[in-house]
Parts: structure tokens; C-alpha cells; sequence
């Protein structure tokens, strides 16, 4: 028997939004779901639906299917399914569109986590920092103590929903029997009745407020690396513990210093009597400056490395390298007698006084030339 397209299967047009799948899929998983209907063949249909809503649902698995129609190679044979009789609970259906913790709406449930992006400047960066950052957030009402009510009075269970938050609604089809399960109405999922509610927050038990805290920057920390501030963030709801505060840092460039990772590449000027003779230069790093040596005959674009004087490793592994690349720069403005001293030295220097190592570059230039 060959496949059934997984849109016919939905009863869907090729063009169905999201939104579409998963309400055809309840409808269809909810109808044919063993535990609900015991006719033959429901179970088989069960099987096809899952199994193209497993498809149909993901963005990946979905374009495949669009593109290659179930003869995708990546996809295994009948493999978007789970095996044989694996499907869940009916429960678990439900589970999947309300999200488990909404069962019980008086759960404790875990304040949202916030994030922070910290711009640093370079050397902030290198050497890290204590600060102070104010950031909004939700914080637990202190006058209603969270609960939303005002103080004195207490919230009451709902009476509509005997404080689930849900409420079960059966249905007699020609299927089976079949529960639905929505939100109460009366209390919004919330299972719980505000009489009064506190003036302070509206009821909602959390109020928006400017938090400072204190963060310290780790030395060593690059662009996009985190630091993670437990308990920082929205507070908790129901007794449920506050989230987190990630602060992520930006890092400003620098106008002198380059860095890849721990090390710092910078590129120094050297004029062409320096690099030709030879000379002790001072080159800048993060702290303080220091003496270069350097030795006759050096070419421009030669690196030296001045040994750990990069950035300090975040997590403590040591210390970066700083490397320096050296520039050789011809004169722009010479007077009349720069002049003649030069030509008096490229007199002195034919070509037989060009050093042996750039022997080979000058040959290759000359036969570039001659078009060789
Ligand atoms: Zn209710
Ligand atoms: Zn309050």
C-alpha cells in the first residue's frame, strides 16, 4: 500500500500555516486516539496522523517533506513515527499544547530569566571590572506578598474550577466518548479568585521595578561570552524560586590594539634607518610600555612577539602573547640633500648589493617582467 500524503492525510492544503496542522492534528488525534476509540483501524489512523503531524510540525522535517515527498533519503523509512503502539498517554496530547506546568496553576513556578547586554571598552574588557548595572524587572509585590490580594484578605479557589485552572468538558461523538479540556473560563487558568485585589500591584502580585546590582566583569572576557547571575532575575510565582540574569558582553575595538582571543596584535611604525641599522623601539601594551629590540635588516611585516603581555585567560589559563608587526615607512618629504644621499646609496647599491635571501624575489620580479 503506498503512503498517503501527509496533508491529505490532515485534510490540509499544501499551503496550511502552522497553526493549521496542529488544530487538524487535535482534531484528528482526539477522534482517533486508541484510549477514546476502540473501532477498528482507529488505531492505524491514529498512527498515519501522528505521524504526518510529526512531519508536518517540524520546520526541518516539514521542508524536506515538501521537497522530496516521503522518497526523502534523510528521513528514515516510516521513521517520523514513534515505533509500533508508541504513542503516549491521551494525556500527553494535551500536555503537548498547554504545557505541562500548566496543569496546576498553583504550582510553584520559576520567575523568567533576563538578559543583559554590557557594552565594554577594550581594557575593560582585558582587565574586567566591578560595576553597577539597574535593570527593570518584576519583582514579588511587597504589600500582597505575591498572593495579589489585597492585604487582609486571601484569594479564593474558584469555584467554576475547584482551582485546576481547567475545566473538563465530555462529549458523547459517534467515536467515543471525549474530553476536552480548556481553560476555566471564570478564573482565567489561574484556579484562584481575586475578591480584592491589592492596590499596589493590580492583582498581580509582581511589580515592575529598577533593580541595582552589582556585577563583576571577569578579566579576559571577549564579545558574546556571558556571565550568569543566579536568582537575579523576574521573581518566582506561586513560591516558585526567581530566574536568572545573564549579562552578555559587547567589547569595543580599539583604535592602537587588535585582539584574537587572549593575544593582542598591534603594528608599529619603523622608519627605514631603524629597520635597516637597527634599534631599540618602545611599543605600547595594555600595561605599560616596553622595549623591542630590534635587530639590522628587519623587513617590513615582520612580527616579534612580546611574551605574555596579551590579555589575562577568563578562566585562568594563563596569559596571551602581544604581537607587534613592524611597518617600514618610506620618506615622503625629502630636501635636497636626503635626496642626494639616497642616490649616492643606490649607487652603492647595485644589484649585486641586494642581499642574497631577495635574490630569488628580484629574479622573479625581472622575469614577470620580460613575461616569462
Ligand atoms: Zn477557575
Ligand atoms: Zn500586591
Amino acid at each position: 500500500m503506498s503512503k498517503r500524503d501527509y496533508y491529505e492525510v490532515l485534510g490540509l492544503d499544501k499551503d496550511a500555516s502552522v497553526d493549521d496542522i496542529k488544530k487538524a492534528y487535535r482534531k484528528l488525534a482526539r477522534k482517533y486516539h486508541p484510549d477514546v476509540n476502540s473501532e477498528e483501524g482507529a488505531e492505524e489512523k491514529f498512527k498515519e496522523v501522528k505521524e504526518a503531524y510529526d512531519t508536518l510540525s517540524d520546520p526541518q522535517k516539514k521542508s524536506n517533506y515538501d521537497r522530496f515527498g516521503h522518497a526523502d533519503p534523510n528521513q528514515g523509512f516510516g521513521g517520523a513515527g514513534g515505533g509500533a503502539g508508541d504513542f503516549g498517554g491521551f494525556g500527553d496530547i494535551f500536555d503537548m499544547f498547554f504545557g505541562g506546568g500548566r496543569r496546576d496553576p498553583n504550582a510553584p513556578r520559576q520567575g523568567a530569566d533576563l538578559q543583559y547586554t554590557m557594552t565594554l571598552t577594550f581594557k575593560e574588557a582585558a582587565f574586567g571590572k566591578e560595576t553597577e548595572i539597574e535593570i527593570p524587572r518584576e519583582e514579588e509585590c511587597q504589600t500582597c506578598d505575591g498572593s495579589g490580594a489585597k492585604p487582609g484578605t486571601n484569594p479564593e479557589t474558584c469555584t467554576k474550577c475547584g482551582g485546576t485552572g481547567q475545566l473538563n468538558i465530555e462529549q458523547n461523538t459517534p467515536f467515543g466518548r471525549v474530553v476536552n479540556r480548556r481553560a476555566c473560563d471564570r478564573c482565567q487558568g489561574s484556579g484562584q479568585m481575586i475578591k480584592e485585589k491589592c492596590t499596589t500591584c493590580g492583582g498581580r502580585g509582581t511589580i515592575k521595578r529598577n533593580k541595582k546590582i552589582n556585577i563583576t566583569v571577569p578579566a579576559g572576557v571577549d564579545y558574546g561570552q556571558q556571565v550568569r547571575v543566579a536568582g537575579e532575575g523576574e521573581a518566582g510565582v506561586n513560591g516558585g524560586p526567581p530566574g536568572d540574569l545573564f549579562v552578555v558582553f559587547n567589547v569595543q575595538s580599539h583604535e592602537f590594539f587588535e585582539r584574537d582571543g587572549d593575544d593582542v596584535y598591534c603594528e608599529m611604525p619603523l622608519t627605514f634607518a631603524q629597520a635597516a641599522l637597527g634599534d631599540e623601539i618602545e611599543v605600547p601594551t595594555l600595561r605599560g610600555k616596553v622595549k623591542l629590540k630590534i635587530p639590522a635588516g628587519t623587513q617590513t611585516g615582520t612580527n616579534f612577539r612580546l611574551r605574555g603581555k596579551g590579555i589575562a585567560n577568563v578562566h585562568g589559563r594563563g596569559q596571551g602573547d602581544q604581537h607587534v608587526k613592524v611597518q617600514v615607512i618610506t620618506p615622503k618629504k625629502l630636501d635636497e640633500r636626503q635626496k642626494e644621499l639616497i642616490r649616492e646609496f643606490s649607487e652603492l647599491s647595485g644589484d649585486d648589493q641586494v642581499e642574497e635571501q631577495h635574490q630569488n624575489f628580484f629574479e622573479k620580479v625581472k622575469r614577470a617582467f620580460k613575461g616569462d
